[in-house]
């Protein structure tokens, strides 16, 4: 394909609301699903969104089987005892609960109960030679999938993509196909009225960075940055009350919407906080967000030679006291703070031994490979990191 033409596709249909969930069987019906396998994370299970979900699944008559052995970052080794699952109790499609670990997990055990190959061949690095649009994907066939979030950060529910750990080298996998895209998404806020406040603004602020590093991403496509920028107005107007009271219904909708329309805004990709992050999250088994919301800072300020002048007319936009990069990056040290975020890596228990690693893999990454705001190597990327692990944000410049 010509570099001059650009190749954009949007997602699924979604139905968004307070009591969205109601229409779970009329749903499944319409999409034949018959016998479900719900995938969830086993924290979910004496939760309430798992409990109004099967109050769902029994009034339209369908049967319940549970999928939960799942860790917080889903392994390759997850997905395989879930396919287990999936075909020995014969089911002919999923319902994913949960934040992104039931959605990406409940992703691969359909491709990988599908597709006899495995899922080496989807792996990002392989797909933009082989697959360099959709409809060059093979056609697998896949079990239809209902997203229903309760977290609001991932945007899992709209992308085409499962993020899965590779225990074995501690790196996390990016898989992606058309079809791994949910046939129905369903987005209800009392799906996410419990969850606790410092989840809230870890997954919160997950959806702040997907749409600033897509919006700073140098990859032109529009649409995307528009919607990057309602959605960073969106982040700014409800995050803060969801994280203060979560049983705010409306704050939990915008945030919600928010996360949904991050997952569109990076098809235009994301950058050094994630290509940071991935490793990080691999190896020390912390919190996706939480990480993501600690570096954002560091990774602003290095990027900021390339993003000044966008980053001022979002600044504008948000109608920020201080409209430029200064008055932006006082608004995310600000929110970070009143969310409880700490300002350093260290402060959750990271130090620099591994720099040299985590730069090397920050460079490997996919967020990194051409949508950071400008290129960054392995020795940028650990002296980013390690900033970030002692909590020193370098100046900001005038
Ligand atoms: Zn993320």
């Amino acid at each position: 394909m010509s570099p001059a033409v650009h190749y954009w596709n949007y997602p699924t249909e979604i139905f968004c609301g307070a009591d969205a969930l109601d229409l779970l069987g009329q749903r499944c019906r319409l999409l034949n699903m018959g016998r479900p396998l719900l995938v969830t994370d086993p924290g979910m299970l004496t939760l309430e969104p798992f409990n109004l979900l099967v109050a769902q699944l029994h009034r339209a008559g369908l049967p319940v089987a549970v999928f939960s052995e799942l860790g917080a970052n889903p392994s390759l080794e997850d997905v395989q005892r879930g396919v287990v699952a999936f075909q020995s109790g014969e089911h002919d499609s999923l319902i994913a609960l949960g934040g992104g670990s039931a959605m990406d997990a409940a992703k691969g055990i359909a491709l990988a109960a599908c597709d006899p190959e495995g899922l080496e061949r989807f792996e990002w690095s392989q797909i933009i030679e082989r697959y360099p649009s959709l409809s060059d994907f093979p056609a697998l066939g896949l079990p239809p999938l209902i997203a229903l979030p309760t977290t609001a950060g991932t945007g899992s529910e709209l992308g085409r993509e499962a993020v899965l750990t590779d225990t074995r080298l501690h790196v996390k996998r990016v898989i992606s196909h058309p079809q791994l895209l949910p046939a129905c998404v369903i987005l209800d806020p009392q799906l996410t009225r419990s969850l606790p406040p410092a989840l809230t603004a870890a997954t919160g602020m997950d959806a702040l960075t997907h749409h600033l590093e897509a919006f700073c991403s140098p990859l032109y496509h529009p649409m995307s940055s528009g919607i990057a920028v309602e959605g960073i107005r969106l982040v700014s107007q409800h995050l803060r009350q969801a994280y203060a009271n979560g049983q705010d219904l409306v704050a939990r909708e915008g945030m919600l919407v928010a996360s949904a329309m991050a997952a569109v805004a990076f098809q235009k990709g994301l950058g050094g906080v994630h290509a940071l992050a991935h490793p990080l999250g691999a190896r020390y088994h912390k919190h996706h967000g939480l990480l993501n919301a600690i570096l954002l800072p560091y990774v602003l300020v290095a990027n900021q030679p390339v993003i000044n002048a966008d980053i001022a007319r979002l600044a504008r936009y948000l109608e920020l006291p201080q409209p430029d990069f200064r008055g932006f990056l006082d608004w995310v040290l600000a929110l970070r703070a009143e969310l409880g975020i700490p300002h350093s890596l260290g402060e959750i228990g990271l130090d620099t031994a591994d720099a040299d690693w985590v730069g090397a893999q920050a460079v490997a990454d996919i967020s990194s490979s051409e949508t950071n705001a400008q290129p960054l190597n392995a020795e940028q990327y650990r002296t980013i990191f390690c900033n970030a692990v002692h909590g020193v944000l370098p100046g900001v410049r005038p």
